[in-house]
């Protein structure tokens, strides 16, 4: 089956009706290796720059940050990447910064850390900015977001750092990127309409998004089996997402594993969503499926799933119609 997936790679992610499905990849935490795998995606939707941090024994500089992000951009070049700032704390930990605390994932965590130092905020989105000169394609992601406050602080954050190096390099082209927050604490589903009116786009995080929906560690093998997104709460809050994200024009994607998962494609797709991050394994794989389907024929099997009691049932359901449609 592999050797199917591999054969259609470089084709486009088209449903059997017509649909087009930007596929994106999730990269960062295997440093340099997916970039000579890039034409058969349409950019980078989650790069994770935290893996860059935990490889180094101190905070590295502006432009060694720099000159990483450059290297990124240039790859994907002309599509876009989206970096996403720091998000150290809950599992992922830097050796030569300390955290330490009873309940990681409920504390300092992503933006709240870096908001609290902003003179790393600032040398990683001025990294950004001055990698960015003459390319154009990056985009920046926040992680984490649970409130108003932490949008308009990282956007005055980003607003200085442009002001300073405009000044800085004032015969450089500084641009404006585009930015972006990360749906993947419960509080941000009901913050839409607001955030519509202040960022350019949103991603959700299905991953934590579903440790903070069904209150389980996404690390704790003991809970482990009821980690599970196809919840029908779960299933809920990412349509409410693309519902809301629709009528309030606010372009939306997804970068949990879920998106990776054919089941989980499928639904995402039948509730609205044309655009899916993923790891680079599951790309072809995902290409492929959707290639056989229509979607009008998910939307259907999405109204079955969103009757269903648990998530076993709407798994039993999905696997069935992968096996009917194949
Ligand atoms: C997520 O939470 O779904 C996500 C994409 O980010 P990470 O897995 O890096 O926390
Ligand atoms: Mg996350």
């Amino acid at each position: 089956l592999n050797d199917r997936f591999v054969a259609e790679q470089n084709l486009d992610a088209i449903t059997k009706d017509g649909e087009h499905i930007s596929l994106l990849l999730n990269a960062g935490l295997e440093l340099n290796t997916e970039h000579d795998n890039k034409p058969f995606c349409d950019g980078v939707g989650l790069y994770r720059t935290e893996a860059w941090f935990m490889q180094k024994g101190q905070f590295p500089s502006q432009s060694e940050q720099e000159s990483w992000y450059r290297e990124v951009l240039t790859s994907y070049h002309p599509n876009p990447v989206v970096m996403r700032t720091l998000d150290i704390g809950g599992d992922k930990v830097l050796d030569y910064f300390n955290i330490t605390e009873e309940n990681p994932f409920l504390g300092w965590r992503g933006i709240r850390v870096t908001l609290d130092h902003p003179e790393l905020f600032l040398d990683q989105l001025k990294a950004m900015l001055k990698a960015n000169i003459g390319l154009g394609n990056l985009k920046i992601m926040l992680p984490m977001i649970s409130g108003s406050e932490e949008v308009d602080e990282s956007l005055k954050l980003l607003e200085q750092a442009y002001f300073e190096l405009s000044e800085q390099y004032p015969e450089q082209a500084i641009e404006r990127p585009e930015i972006g927050v990360m749906l993947e604490v419960p509080s941000s589903v009901f913050m839409l309409e607001e955030w519509s009116q202040k960022v350019d786009f949103c991603s959700v995080g299905s991953n934590d998004l579903t440790q903070y929906m069904l209150a389980v560690d996404r690390s704790n093998a003991r809970v482990a089996e009821l980690f599970n997104p196809y919840h029908p709460s779960v299933l809920r809050v990412l349509l409410k997402i693309a519902q809301e994200c629709q009528q309030h024009e606010l372009p939306f994607s997804l970068c949990g594993e879920l998106g990776g998962d054919p089941e989980g494609a499928l639904l995402l797709i039948a509730m609205g969503y044309r655009s899916l991050s993923m790891n680079y394994a599951s790309i072809s794989k995902i290409k492929f499926v959707l290639r056989r389907l229509n979607v009008s024929d998910m939307e259907k099997l999405l109204a079955e799933c969103l009757l269903q009691p648990t998530a076993k049932h709407v798994l039993r359901l999905t696997r069935n119609f992968m096996i009917e449609h194949q």
